[in-house]
């Protein structure tokens, strides 16, 4: 059994005075593993009381300096990528496709925001203006379960690199990594208070960080709900925000695709993160001239798609995180066959031969049309909708006909075809074919995706307020 009994003020792993604890459990076999012990209002408090006595001499430390820390940050998180991925699997499930990204790149955020931050003009003119970008203050980051430290190392290198300190409320769900993410980050030996970690209930003290007047910033990555709330929690004192919301993004197969690279691709999209994914993409926009034929090879290939222990390398989907997200995932299975759907793969149920565990068989409804529910909530599991389209026009309108804009992706043997599609896409970010994650590009939504953008030039700016002196 893990005990986590302690939270990261000021430079020391301290006990919390909140005193309720939470389960942890392994999604795999459903066991508990583990309880932790949960920070409060007045841990909040003492957390944003340890950022701000920091800031103002962080904030005043040379770019060379704060390019030393993300190079140190670097190492000692990539010294402990073997404990990432442990943690990782045991409590949340993740299979090797996922965590042989995540856990190195757990660490390399750290140089790519110090790649950025060494170009970085912080002073420039307009006009008559002297401007000079300055970190935004004490910042807050509320992360959730499905990419526990990723979301940690991605929010903290870009505050780190503006100079901004920051409180980081992670979910109590995933409470193993995020001890061994702090362990990593104190070894990096930061100044005390420059990063402080509590994690706790979110309607505790995600609700005293959000609204505490010392905070000036905060970066959520969460359900679009949750967003909402936030964002008004924030209103009153003018907290700066950047939200990272939900989304239901098309892989849109252009009717001259090379369904060897798409049909791949396209499933690698809808199963990402065992389907627990914001940017997965979940709706399947398909030309009505070649709709058999990609069904049918939907259908074969997804068979590659085991879902089962994470520990066994050929498995490429994982349990749902709880028992809750396991219902939720089921609810939506049976929703679609009432409205009318029909199961090209899976269904109901666990996969066959696993009988205990959070496991959800990979799932593709076809004769989907984008105005069941299926198609326009997210079900944050492996549950993809496979819909048709007549022309060109009809995918970009259905691709568009959503409240989210979070991702798309576009097949197409035509890369200027692809890019004139892409250019019609409302998201923050449009994939063509293949085209591999690039850290430096904007990520973030349209719409109810959410607002600002994180990674690179943009994700530092975030955390900056240009301050303009008139002569
Ligand atoms: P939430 O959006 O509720 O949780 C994300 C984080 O926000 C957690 O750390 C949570 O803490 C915290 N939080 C919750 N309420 C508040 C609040 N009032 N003030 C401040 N922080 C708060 O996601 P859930 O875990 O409940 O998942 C529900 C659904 O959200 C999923 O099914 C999925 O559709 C979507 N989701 C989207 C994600 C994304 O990456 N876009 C990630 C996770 C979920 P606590 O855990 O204590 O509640």
């Amino acid at each position: 059994m893990h005990i986590i009994d302690r939270i990261y003020i000021d430079g020391a792993f301290v006990k919390p005075t909140g005193d309720q604890w939470a389960p942890l459990f392994n999604p795999a076999t459903e066991e508990q593993i583990g309880t932790v012990r949960l920070a409060d209002a007045v841990d909040a408090n003492r957390a944003v009381a340890a950022a701000k006595r920091a800031f103002p001499a962080f904030s005043h430390t040379t770019k060379e300096e704060r390019i030393d820390m993300l190079n140190r940050l670097y190492a000692a998180v990539s010294a402990r990528t073997d404990d990432l991925t442990c943690a990782m699997r045991e409590e949340y499930g993740a299979p090797s496709c996922f965590i042989d990204f995540s856990a190195p790149r757990a660490g390399t955020v750290f140089l790519d925001m110090a790649r950025t931050l060494k170009d970085y003009e912080f002073r420039r003119r307009a006009g008559s203006a002297d401007v000079e970008m300055r970190p935004s203050g004490v910042a807050v980051a509320i992360t959730p379960w499905n990419s526990n430290y990723s979301f940690i190392c991605g929010k903290l290198s870009a505050a780190i690199a503006a100079g901004a300190t920051m409180v980081i409320k992670p979910s109590e769900m995933s409470a193993l990594q995020t001890q061994v993410i702090t362990e990593c980050l104190h070894a990096a030996g930061l100044s005390n208070g420059i990063f402080n970690i509590v994690t706790g209930y979110g309607n505790v003290v995600g609700a005293a960080l959000t609204t505490h007047p010392d905070v000036s910033k905060i970066t959520f990555t969460g359900s679009t709900a949750t967003g909402r709330s936030i964002v008004q929690a924030a209103a009153p004192t003018m907290k700066r925000v950047t939200m990272e919301l939900g989304g239901k993004s098309p892989s849109i197969i252009l009717d001259d695709a090379d369904l060897d690279i798409a049909i791949p691709q396209v499933l690698a999209a809808g199963f990402r993160n065992s389907g627990q994914a914001c940017i997965a993409g979940t709706r399947i926009l398909t030309p009505q001239s070649r709709f058999g034929e990609i069904e049918e090879r939907l259908s074969h290939a997804v068979r590659r798609f085991r879902a089962g222990n994470p520990a066994d390398e050929q498995v490429q989907v994982g349990p749902m995180v709880s028992q809750k997200q396991w219902d939720r995932v089921q609810s939506y299975i049976r929703l679609g066959q009432e409205e009318g759907a029909r199961l090209l793969a899976g269904g109901e149920g666990r996969p066959e031969g696993l009988h205990r565990g959070w496991f959800v068989q990979p799932t593709i409804f076809t004769g989907v049309r984008n105005d069941m529910r299926i198609a326009r909530e997210e079900i944050f599991g492996p549950v993809l909708s496979l819909i048709s389209y007549h022309d060109e026009a009809d995918a970009i309108s259905i691709a568009n006909d959503t409240e989210y804009g979070l991702q798309a992706h576009v097949f197409s043997s035509d890369i200027e075809r692809a890019k004139r599609i892409a250019n019609q896409i409302e998201a923050g970010r449009v994939f063509i074919n293949d085209a591999p994650h690039d850290p430096l590009a904007p990520f973030g939504g349209f719409k109810q995706s959410g607002f600002g953008r994180e990674f690179g030039v943009f994700g530092l700016e975030a955390f900056l307020e240009p301050r303009a002196v008139l002569s």
